[in-house]
């Protein structure tokens, strides 16, 4: 299995080290997975403040 990190900074869900929407650093704690689609529909992703479609964690510590 696959594991997955959380960019800190926008809660990006990926396998990199290094995120690859900002380049931030990711950790492997975190809780909660987020598919947003569509960001103008999505209440969640609003309040995640979410603004790009993708794969997000809702929380990273
Ligand atoms: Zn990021």
């Amino acid at each position: 299995m696959i594991k997955l990190r959380a960019c800190r900074n926008c809660k990006n869900v990926t396998e990199e080290v290094k995120c690859e929407k900002c380049g931030g650093d990711t950790v492997m704690e975190w809780k909660g997975y987020l598919f947003v689609l569509d960001t103008d529909r999505s209440l969640i992703g609003k309040k995640a403040r979410i603004t790009t479609p993708g794969e997000y964690a809702i929380k990273v510590r």
